[in-house]
């Protein structure tokens, strides 16, 4: 009964971030400047949040007790569009949205270089909750990273850009990122676990 209530939870949060990427997408059509802005940082968010609730869900973990956690997954997902305004020089909203460069918070290396920073200091200094922050960093980041990707592609300083990505593509990949991320999560802590028993088996 359990297993099936996961399961179902796990179908709907995947088939939201699905429905809400695809909604934040039709209202960029919208011709107001301000309400473009402002849905298309709230489902950059939002996908955030889905993101991480997901991530929970498959670490068999509550989202009630970790909803400070997806809040700020959602918080650190809508903030990344700061660089829109530091990138052109203004706080404009006119500017913003029309500037060509990219700011740095929009690379890549960036979220996957703190993320390994965090990871590794999780481990030196044995403070899991630093590695759960690293985990945070790199879901909120990519979450957004994918979804801008459909226009500009994924951009990794100082290597370069992808070419923008196909939209079903971007929608599915957006979709099974949780799923990637998870796998990760207990491939790098089970593994870690196997290294500890390892090395006390040795001593
Ligand atoms: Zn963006």
């Amino acid at each position: 009964m359990i297993f099936e209530r996961i399961l179902i939870l796990r179908v709907i949060i995947t088939s939201l971030i699905g429905i809400t990427s695809y909604v934040g997408d039709r209202l960029l059509q919208e011709k107001n400047e301000v309400i473009r802005a402002l849905s298309d940082n709230f489902t950059h968010a939002t996908v955030g949040g889905l993101t991480w609730s997901l991530i929970l869900i498959l670490s068999k973990k509550s989202i009630l007790q970790n909803i400070s956690s997806v809040v700020l997954c959602f918080f650190i997902a809508s903030f990344v569009d700061v660089d829109h305004f530091l990138a052109a020089g203004s706080w404009k909203l006119h500017d913003a949205a029309h500037s060509a460069k990219r700011g740095y918070l929009h690379c890549s290396t960036i979220p996957i270089t703190m993320w390994l920073i965090l990871f590794l200091y999780s481990k030196i200094f044995n403070q899991q909750n630093v590695a759960n922050y690293g985990w945070i960093i790199l879901s909120s980041f990519l979450s957004h990273h994918i979804r801008d990707a459909n226009r500009r592609g994924m951009w990794f300083c100082p290597i370069g850009s992808t070419p923008p990505i196909p939209y079903y593509f971007y929608l599915s990949l957006s979709m099974i990122f949780p799923y990637i991320v998870h796998f990760c999560m207990s491939l790098l802590t089970t593994h870690s676990i196997e290294i500890k028993e390892s090395l006390v088996n040795i001593v």
